[in-house]
């Protein structure tokens, strides 16, 4: 079966569409093709509607806009609002919500010619590390279909990583973009927190959620951040701060480049990480950046400070899904509460239901002082040490995640586990800077492994002219993933 095209980058795809080599109708006939086949085995996507999308190709391809994206398919995750499409974000209590307007990323998209494939799976709100909360059933990791692709972004990374989709929307909350990424051997980007609009985005905890893109390589990255980045007076937290050309800032020199070690603790560090990471670093240093040891105060109350704040609004966001507005009602009950109170029980999961007991506790009053007001003041002092660090350095460099993909079932019984495997991706959401996960390498287990890099806040161009140095110099992000239909 020829689906060649699926395989390539976008850039070369969008060369091949500009000399009329490539024809969108035929590399979307491929996609779909290809997902007919794969799709069921791995469930990255919940449900796609070929006839509909062809249908969105035939009408783009006539009168849609000649940009950056013509013709290119792009996949998104289930809690960006998509007009018309079912958006659950995996859970059951959104079942049937068709919203009646586009989130500003995929305005964005659409402006540049994409056509938008949406329903990636994900963990049902994006509460998770493994998407197996979703309502909908886990994606399996397309090298391994017995592990998990990380999460919450796990469908659109998944999707990438098998070639069933081109390039992917996500969004990173703690990690979510990351961790997946790292997981699946893609590169993830989290952009610094008010670089892309929130708009709808259905949210999660609104301080610390960003969308960024999951894609094949460094470049894909880049020109995906360009299309989705800038201010959106639709969504007061984005940043009135200009977007830069991130693909024509790729360059291939490190020379004159910091990268800060902060010396974290490697109690969890999988011995098969940890290895890849110092060899990754090397790299690094033959082509010409120069090391820095940086220290990130605080770092080691991430976790406990994250998921005080990250369940707080996760509370107060969810409070609105009551049966009445949107998706799920229960049946009819005894009265207006008990039909409130039969919906949410019936429609959350109970990942969700954790984290709305674990939020509304902290925001409780005689709590609220004691949990939510100290997690904001360590918030504080942890995003000091970050300024400090990057004062002395132009990016840091950690692992992504301290084990490659676990065993799907390993975590989910102990909730604690499956938190400490956000280690190293949860910072960066707390402090608002930008970081990005780039293959570097396989496991013994040969599981992919990232490296991660962070920078300053809006310094997305150095984050990925130092990842585009790094990939440049590899062959990891060649390594597909073999699948059997
Ligand atoms: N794993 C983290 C959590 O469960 C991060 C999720 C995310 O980034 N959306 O909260």
């Amino acid at each position: 079966m020829n689906d060649s095209w699926c395989q390539a980058p976008i850039h070369q795809l969008r060369q091949a569409i500009e000399r009329g080599t490539c024809d969108p109708r035929e590399l979307l006939r491929q996609l779909l093709d290809r997902i007919t086949r794969l799709n069921s085995s791995l469930s990255a996507y919940m449900a796609v509607e070929p006839e509909r999308l062809t249908r969105q190709l035939e009408e783009r391809v006539r009168n849609g806009p000649r940009g950056r994206l013509f013709g290119i398919p792009i996949t998104v995750k289930d809690n960006l609002c998509v007009t018309d499409e079912e958006t659950t974000c995996a859970s059951r209590i959104l079942a049937g919500f068709r919203p009646p307007y586009s989130a500003t990323v995929i305005e964005r998209l659409l402006a540049e010619g994409a056509i938008i494939i949406p329903r990636a799976n994900m963990d049902e709100f994006a509460f998770g590390s493994s998407t197996e909360t979703s309502h909908f059933g886990p994606t399996k990791n397309p090298r391994d279909p017995e592990r998990v692709p990380g999460g919450s972004s796990g469908g659109s990374a998944a999707a990438v990583a098998s070639d069933l989709a081109l390039g992917a929307l996500g969004t990173d909350t703690g990690g979510s973009i990351r961790q997946p990424a790292s997981f699946c051997g893609v590169v993830g980007l989290k952009p610094t927190y008010g670089r892309v609009s929130r708009y709808g985005l259905i949210a999660f905890a609104s301080s610390l959620d960003q969308i960024g893109p999951i894609t094949k390589d460094v470049t894909d990255c880049a020109l995906l951040l360009s299309v989705i980045a800038g201010h959106d007076p639709k969504d007061s937290t984005s940043a009135p701060v200009k977007a830069d050309d991130y693909v024509g800032g790729l360059s291939p020199s490190l020379k004159g480049i910091r990268v800060g070690l902060p010396g974290l603790s490697d109690q969890g560090l999988d011995e098969g990480v940890r290895q890849r990471i110092d060899e990754a670093l090397k790299t690094l240093w033959r082509l010409g950046a120069q090391p820095i040891d940086v220290e990130l105060r605080h770092i080691d109350r991430s976790i406990a400070t994250y998921y005080i704040i990250a369940t707080a609004e996760a509370s107060s966001n969810l409070a609105r899904y009551d049966g009445i507005q949107y998706g799920y009602r229960a049946q009819a009950g005894a009265s207006l509460l008990d039909m409130y109170q039969r919906t949410r029980g019936e429609g959350f999961g109970a990942e969700a239901k954790r984290r709305i007991i674990l939020g509304t506790y902290v925001l409780s009053r005689g709590y609220y002082d004691a949990y939510y007001l100290k997690g904001l003041k360590v918030r504080t002092l942890i995003k000091q040490g970050f300024d400090e660090a990057f004062t002395r350095c132009d990016v840091i460099a950690m692992p992504t995640s301290p084990t490659a993909a676990f065993r799907l079932g390993e975590k989910m019984d102990n909730p604690l586990q499956m938190y400490l495997s956000d280690i190293y991706t949860i910072s960066a959401n707390l402090a608002g800077v930008p970081a990005v996960s780039v293959p570097c390498g396989f496991t013994s287990s040969d599981q992919p492994v990232g490296l991660q890099l962070l920078a300053n806040t809006f310094e997305e161009a150095k984050l990925l002219q130092v990842a585009y140095a790094y990939e440049q110099s590899t062959e990891w992000h060649h390594r597909t993933p073999a699948l059997s239909t």
